[in-house]
Formats: structure tokens, C-alpha cells, sequence
């Protein structure tokens, strides 16, 4: 439990009340974080009581101080859908650093090299602390410190370089201590800290349950907190249900809205955890993160786990997820799995829905499959062609990949929120919504069991294979049946048919670093050393390393792309056994595909560690590329839960254990 005993009004002469409080806070606490990580056991809960206890000195002192430190803690100007990029290339974080400090880029280059620093934010740190000041701009308050970053990733066109370098100057040379160093690193947009969304939800549920706002405080009033100590007798049980209560209601706003603005707005007004979802659903214009499926081992599995519940087995496209939010029939959006702004990218698809919309609509968000379409053959073409499709600005009459839309689910429909609903009622809405159109609009392929039959599973399952695509999606169909956003859930089951061959699915995993190529690949990286991301430890964890599977034009594009994101050291968060450093290391900024012939237990790979065998990991033998997966980020790659899953499913389960030279 997040101190209940501290007081947050113990220390507001240091931050008066009502008065922009100072960005030292910030970074002092950022620091103390940064120290925890990876300092034992309860370091995790520790991080969580100093980031809390930080919120509610905010609440106390400068409530409109609050959501700017959550966009600072989590890394970003703005949500993910409104790509405002804060990442600035480290060439310009190095020119506003030398001159800001009186250095030259070499020196800056030296420090890093004899590992005096482990990266640009410590040598800012040195550089600052060496410079001898007569007289400091003000302080910088967190205020000012995110308007300039919002400023920074605002900042567009022409002399954009000169004017970015100018606000990151003006912001280096009026730091103090650990200011630059976090500065920098906030430039960078990698605040190399470990707090993750979950951490921070944790935190902000536990703040605003401690320091509740007082009921009909006006607006983003200073001391407009009350303090639970000031309470006569606090009831701590009460006080943890309450945390959690909120933790999950947090959650889950945030899930259906994600944009801290309107979900700490919504807090700051005094909505709790009975509440928080009248405000914060899911709502036009705000892209959910998608609900996806587990894998499934083969139909007997599904069989097990679906047995006794009526449940829909839908054709598994080979596409790009898209999420269109008809916000009114002039207004019509497609956003990728990934939360990203597509609109531009399917004109077509725009223009498709608004014909095929439904005159009684006025408003929805659809879930769907698109997939590249032969207009001729009247055939589903595979992922590889809609992946030539370009990105940004595409003319209508240009297009050459076409496309079909298969929806799946309906998550609004006029305005009413749908995701608590059962799959049946949303197919409805679904169906009420749009109108089939030859090879542009069709609802996905199903089938209803109501009782489980595994030969007629089998024979849908051929059906969709003969039908090109990659399997069948399993959903329940009304009991335990809602639209659960962000969530890999057990009600939707994904059977392919890959799992009817040896190892079942494929999985998803982030290059963290490369060994370089000898012979036919001296010049280029060899092999890659590959991880999972592990959400738990907030870290990431070797599984394998890989030469294989990568044609001559992959091997030059991975090498081109990843030299650009060389590290001068390893980050904080890679967990990764001596034996296994690679010659250079990247920043996990990419995510691959790829498939492997079995997992077995290693003494070396540190994916799941502990998991199935005291000290050792899971590994995965003789693993090959297949290809890049643009549309997930790093955290979401495949995690430790999953590779337990196939691990337990595969047929050799405690026969393998991997030797040194088997890496
Ligand atoms: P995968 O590697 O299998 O694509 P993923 O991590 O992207 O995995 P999963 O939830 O595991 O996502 O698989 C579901 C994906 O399958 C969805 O993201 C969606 O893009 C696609 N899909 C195709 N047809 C359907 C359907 N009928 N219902 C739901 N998703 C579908």
C-alpha cells in the first residue's frame, strides 16, 4: 500500500501551493527510480509508492501540474493516435548539448567510449555538473519543460532543426543536476527508467484513493486534495480494496480511452472507481487498442475450452487489422492495430464504407480484417501484396493493390457503447450497420456451435484454409462474450493451421543486438540476437539467436536499418546472459516474426526464466525470419505466459534440454 502516512502537505513549502512546481521534482524522483530498478525483490512496489507519493504532492500543491508529469513519466507529448513524435535524432540532441555546455561532439563521443557514460543523458549529467556557472536562467518548472517538449514535437518544416535545437538549448542551460540527464533522455523519448503503463496506472489509482479530490473543489484549485491521514481512523483493508477497485477501474478506462487527459481530467472532477467508466469509454475518434486471441494448440484444445458454451468460429483473415470509427458520415477514420491514423492510407476504404453504410447509422466503430483482394479472380491475395500498398497520401484512382474489408465486430453503434455486450448483440449491430458489396465489403466467413463437434470444427477449419486464409477465430458467443480492448483474451482462441504442423504458432520477437557476418556475410550482421518482452519485469529476455531464414534483400534491409540504431552500451532492461553479448547492440525498437522448430529449457536464454526450470530459461531451437511486423510495438511481443503455453503444448516437453553450443 502506497504510504498512507505520508503527507503530502509536509512538503508544500517546498513547492507553494498554486505555484508551477519545479521540473527538480521530477527528475529527482526519476532518479530515485531509476536506482531501484533491478535492486531486488519489492523494487517494483518501492518505484510505485515514490511515483505515488509524487502525484499526491502534485494533487496538493498544483493539480494542473498532473497530467503533464503523467505524458513526462510515460514518455509522450500526447496520446499514441495523435502521433505527436517526441523522439528527436541523437545528432541534434548532441549539437543542442555541445552547445549548451561549452563541448564539442568528440568529446561527447569520448566520454561515451571510455564508458565514463552510459549514454547522452549521463554525459549531460557530467557535462552540467563540470560546467562552471555564474549566474542560471531560472528554474525550469514541469510546466515549462512540457510545453517545450510539446513544442519540439510540434515543430515542422523548414527551419524546424534550428528552432528544436534552440528550445532544447534553452532548457539544457537552465537545468540543474539530473534535470539534463532526464532532459535528454525525454528527447530521446526513452527515459531508460522501467515505468510502464501498468506501473503508472498502479500509481495513479493509489494517489488519487489516498488523496482524494475534495467533492465540489472548483477546477484545478490548488490544495483542492484532501489527505486521507487527516481522516480520524483510516481503515487500511478498506483502503487497499479501494486501491485495487480503482487500479482496475483506471485500467480500464484507459483501455477504452486511451488519453490521460480525459481519463486524469475525469479523476480530477472527482470521479472514483464506481464512476470513472460514465466518462471514459469507448467513444468516436479515440482508437482502441484491439482485443486479441490466444493461441490454441489444435482442436482438442479448443474442444477442452469450449465445451458447454455456445461459441462462433469466424475465418481468420491474412490482412491489416483496421478500426473504423464513423464519427458521421462525412467523418469516417481507419486506425491500424497499432492505434496509428491509416485514413490516408485507404481512401478506398473510406469511400467504401460511406456507400455501404446503413441509412439508419448515423455512427459506429467496426473491427475488421483488410486484405489484399483480386477484382478479376475474385480472390483473397496474400499479406505479402497489401504489404507493397504505400502508406501516406495515396490517390484514389492510383490504387493498384485493392483491397476487401472483413468485419468482425461492432464496438459502437449510434452512439451507444456495444463492448459490454455479448459477440451475438454486436454481430447484430454489426450486421445493421453496413451492406455486403461484391469484393469490397463482406462480413467474415462464420459458423455457430452450439454444440462442439471437432470433425465439424476440422471441416470449417479446411474451409477457411481452402478459402485463403490462415485459420479460424474461436469467440464465445454469449456467455463471458464482451469486447475486452488491449486484452489477449481466453474468449477469443486463434487456431491456424500452422499449429496442425510441429511447433503451432509463430511468435513475435525484438532484435536487441547482431554478431557480425563472416564469409558471404562479412559487412553485414551475421546473426541477430533475439528477445521477448516481458511485461512482469518490464524487461527483455533472449530467446534465441538466428542467422537463418533472411534472403540477401532482408539481410541488407535489417542491416541498414539496424546500424542506424546501434546503442553504445546495453539498456538497463536487457536481461541477457554473458555468453550470449552480442558484438553490437540496437535499441528494441522493431518487432519480427519468426518460427522455430521447437522451445526447450536453456541454461544461457533468459526468456521465462524460472518459469519451468529453477535459474534457466526457455529457448527456442533452430529458429527462422519470417518477416517484419510493422504494426506491433516492442512490448507486445510475444511474453513469457505465451512461451510457457508452447513450451507445456509441444510433444517433447522435459525431453530437450538445450547444451551451450545448441544457442
Ligand atoms: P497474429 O500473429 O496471429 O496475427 P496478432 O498478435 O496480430 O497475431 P492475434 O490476436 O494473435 O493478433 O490474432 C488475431 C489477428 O487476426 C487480429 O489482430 C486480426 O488482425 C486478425 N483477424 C483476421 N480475421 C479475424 C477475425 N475474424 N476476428 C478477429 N481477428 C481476425
Amino acid at each position: 500500500l502506497a504510504s498512507p502516512t505520508f503527507q503530502p502537505s509536509s512538503i508544500a513549502s517546498q513547492h507553494p501551493i498554486g505555484k508551477p512546481i519545479g521540473f527538480d521534482l521530477v527528475a529527482s524522483v526519476l532518479q530515485s527510480v531509476e536506482n531501484l530498478v533491478g535492486s531486488g525483490a519489492g523494487s517494483r512496489k518501492k518505484c510505485t509508492i515514490l511515483l505515488t507519493n509524487m502525484l499526491r504532492t502534485i494533487l496538493y500543491s498544483n493539480p494542473k501540474d498532473l497530467i503533464p508529469v503523467i505524458y513526462i513519466l510515460s514518455n509522450k507529448v500526447a496520446p499514441d493516435y495523435e502521433e505527436a513524435q517526441l523522439g528527436v535524432g541523437d545528432g541534434l540532441v548532441i549539437k543542442a548539448m555541445c552547445e549548451s555546455f561549452g563541448k564539442q561532439a568528440k568529446d561527447i563521443n569520448h566520454t561515451m567510449a571510455a564508458g565514463d557514460a552510459k549514454d547522452l543523458g549521463e554525459v549531460a549529467l557530467l557535462s552540467r555538473n563540470a560546467q562552471k556557472v555564474l549566474m542560471l536562467p531560472p528554474k525550469l518548472t514541469i510546466e515549462r519543460v512540457f510545453s517545450e517538449m510539446i513544442a519540439i514535437a510540434n515543430d515542422k518544416g523548414k527551419n524546424s532543426q534550428t528552432t528544436k535545437k534552440d528550445r532544447m538549448k534553452k532548457m539544457l542551460v537552465a537545468s540543474r543536476g539530473v534535470e539534463a540527464k532526464y532532459i535528454v533522455r525525454m528527447l530521446q523519448a526513452k527515459l531508460r527508467v522501467g515505468i510502464q503503463v501498468p506501473t503508472l496506472m498502479q500509481a495513479i489509482a493509489s494517489a488519487f484513493i489516498l488523496s482524494p479530490p475534495i467533492k465540489d473543489a472548483p477546477k484545478d484549485s490548488p490544495c483542492a486534495m484532501s489527505d486521507l491521514r487527516k481522516t480520524k481512523s483510516v481503515d487500511l483493508a478498506k483502503v487497499e480494496e479501494r486501491i485495487t477497485a480503482m487500479e482496475a477501474a483506471v485500467k480500464q478506462a484507459y483501455s477504452e480511452m486511451p488519453n490521460f487527459d480525459k481519463v486524469i481530467g475525469a479523476l480530477m472532477e472527482g470521479k472514483d472507481e464506481t464512476n470513472l467508466a460514465e466518462t471514459c469509454h469507448i467513444s468516436l475518434g479515440i482508437p482502441v487498442k484491439p482485443m486479441l486471441a490466444k493461441p490454441s494448440k489444435g482442436i482438442r484444445e479448443v474442444a477442452e475450452r469450449l465445451t458447454g458454451k455456445r461459441f462462433t468460429g469466424e475465418w481468420k483473415y491474412d490482412g491489416e487489422r483496421a478500426q473504423i470509427h464513423v464519427v458521421d458520415r462525412e467523418n469516417i477514420f481507419v486506425y491500424s492495430r497499432n492505434s496509428e491514423n491509416m485514413t490516408e492510407k485507404y481512401p478506398d476504404v473510406i469511400k467504401v464504407v460511406k456507400e455501404c453504410l446503413s441509412e439508419t447509422v448515423q455512427s459506429c466503430i467496426i473491427d475488421s480484417e483488410l486484405v489484399a483482394f483480386d477484382q478479376t479472380s475474385k480472390k483473397i491475395l496474400p499479406f505479402q501484396i497489401l504489404s507493397t500498398r504505400g502508406r501516406k497520401n495515396i490517390d484514389i484512382d492510383s490504387i493498384k493493390v485493392n483491397v476487401c474489408l472483413y468485419p468482425f465486430d461492432c464496438m459502437l453503434c449510434n452512439g451507444t457503447p456495444l463492448v459490454t455486450e455479448t459477440l451475438e448483440t454486436r454481430r447484430k449491430s454489426l450486421w445493421s450497420c453496413l451492406k455486403e458489396l461484391e469484393g469490397k465489403v463482406k462480413f467474415a466467413e462464420y459458423r455457430n456451435f452450439d454444440d462442439l463437434v471437432e470433425d465439424d470444427i476440422q471441416a470449417f477449419l479446411n474451409e477457411s484454409i481452402e478459402g485463403s486464409c490462415e485459420g479460424l477465430m474461436l469467440k464465445t458467443l454469449v456467455d463471458n462474450a464482451s469486447y475486452a480492448p488491449s486484452q489477449r483474451s481466453l474468449n477469443w482462441l486463434k487456431l491456424k493451421k500452422d499449429y496442425l504442423e510441429g511447433l503451432g504458432d509463430s511468435l513475435d520477437v525484438v532484435p536487441i543486438g547482431a554478431y557480425y557476418g563472416k564469409g558471404k556475410r562479412t559487412g553485414s550482421f551475421g546473426a541477430y540476437l533475439l528477445a521477448i518482452y516481458d511485461p512482469e519485469n518490464e524487461e527483455y529476455q533472449t530467446i534465441c539467436r538466428t542467422g537463418t531464414g533472411f534472403s540477401d534483400e532482408d539481410l541488407q534491409t535489417h542491416h541498414s536499418f539496424f546500424k542506424e540504431k546501434t546503442l553504445q552500451n546495453r539498456e538497463f532492461n536487457y536481461n541477457v546472459n554473458d555468453k550470449m553479448v552480442p558484438d553490437v547492440w540496437f535499441e528494441a525498437c522493431q518487432v519480427w516474426e519468426i518460427k522455430a522448430a521447437d522451445l526447450s529449457i536453456s541454461p544461457v536464454h533468459t526468456a521465462a526464466l524460472g518459469m519451468k526450470a529453477s535459474g534457466k530459461g526457455i529457448a527456442l531451437r533452430f529458429p527462422r525470419f519470417l518477416r517484419i511486423r510493422d504494426d506491433k510495438p516492442p512490448e507486445e511481443s510475444s511474453g513469457p505466459d505465451q512461451i510457457c503455453d508452447m513450451f507445456e503444448s509441444q510433444a517433447s516437453v522435459g525431453k530437450t534440454e538445450m547444451d551451450d553450443d545448441d544457442m
